[in-house]
């Protein structure tokens, strides 16, 4: 990744950490899920209303680090919309791409603006800070009754 691509990419981080997108409590959600990274200590809810096959509306709330909230942040935006397999399908890819290993290439053109969290995998410790969100949100499609956590 040249220095330009990861300033830019370091610049969206920060700006959907301060500014999170969806971030609020949703109170006629369809579905409410709590996920835990007691390693770093985020913890989130993800709120999802659900219309047929579609994921009308996708909330968050809580706390964490600014990988953690970046990412919720991004993943509710491009989530809403998208119908339950391709939210599956996304949240496979982002999977492999925040599981590869360092300087294995990944696929950008599956997951969008989502690459911006592909230089994560440098850092180990925080691929569960960036995937917690997206656990939650699949535990709230898929539900199985476990709790959420990256433990
Ligand atoms: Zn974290």
């Amino acid at each position: 990744m040249s220095g330009d691509i990861r300033e830019l990419y370091q610049q969206m981080i920060m700006d959907h950490n301060k500014n999170p997108r969806n971030f609020h409590a949703m109170t006629d959600a369809d579905r409410m899920v709590e996920g835990y990274n007691p390693l770093c200590g985020d913890h989130f809810k993800v709120y999802l209303k659900l219309e047929g096959d579609v994921i009308k509306d996708i909330s968050f709330d809580g706390s964490g680090c600014a990988i953690s909230k970046s990412s919720a942040s991004m993943m509710t935006a491009v989530l809403k919309g998208k119908t339950r397999a391709e939210a599956r399908g996304l949240f496979e890819e982002v999977h492999k791409m925040l599981s590869r290993e360092i300087g294995e290439p990944f696929d950008a053109a599956k997951v969008g603006k989502l690459a911006t969290l592909g230089g994560v995998c440098e850092f180990p410790s925080r691929v569960k800070c960036a995937s917690l969100a997206w656990h939650t949100m699949l535990e709230g499609l898929e539900p199985s009754g476990k709790q959420v956590t990256t433990e």
